[in-house]
């Protein structure tokens, strides 16, 4: 019950950041300096979460992953539970993503960002792997006219690493 309340409320929120998304890289489009891959512009995923600690939500969303720009607990998490470095592959899920690259991990990321800058020390240490809900990951721009964002499932990697994506 609880998690589809966090679920209903932060597909909401990434929906809202997805076009956000979408708008900031229009100009970029129209330029042509967009990226895209296959059928659709990069960034590939959006993704928002939340915990029951604060009002505060986390958005992020997926990129290349820098094992620096990680706060140490997410890295710490990723990395025990994928068993490799951040932007290596898993030898555990055989998921295609790098660890890290998702938008969860850096949604997650951005959460811990801002806890701290409104509780600058110390950053209250739970659980963070079951304490953050996750929305549905949403891809913000395909290619061609279509303007609704598409929702997508978790992957292996995510599910591996945060116990609410399942
Ligand atoms: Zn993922």
């Amino acid at each position: 019950m609880m998690l589809s309340v966090y679920k209903s409320f932060l597909d909401i929120e990434a929906s809202a950041f997805s076009f956000k998304v979408n708008d900031m890289c229009f100009i970029r489009r129209q330029q042509g300096k967009a990226r895209y891959f296959g059928n659709y512009y990069y960034p590939a995923m959006a993704v928002c979460c939340c915990s029951s600690y604060f009002s505060i939500v986390g958005k992020g969303i997926s990129c290349t992953p820098y094992p620096d720009t990680y706060h140490y607990l997410i890295k710490y998490l990723l990395q025990t539970n994928l068993e490799n470095d951040i932007g290596k592959h898993s030898p555990i899920t055989n998921c295609k993503n790098p660890i890290g690259q998702c938008a969860e991990p850096h949604a997650a990321n951005n959460y811990l960002r801002k806890i701290k800058k409104r509780h600058p020390d110390p950053i209250p240490l739970f659980n963070i792997d079951s304490a953050l809900y996750f929305s549905t990951p949403f891809r913000p721009r395909i290619k061609g006219p279509v303007l609704v964002p598409q929702l997508f499932p978790y992957c292996d990697n995510c599910k591996s690493t945060f116990v609410n994506c399942s």
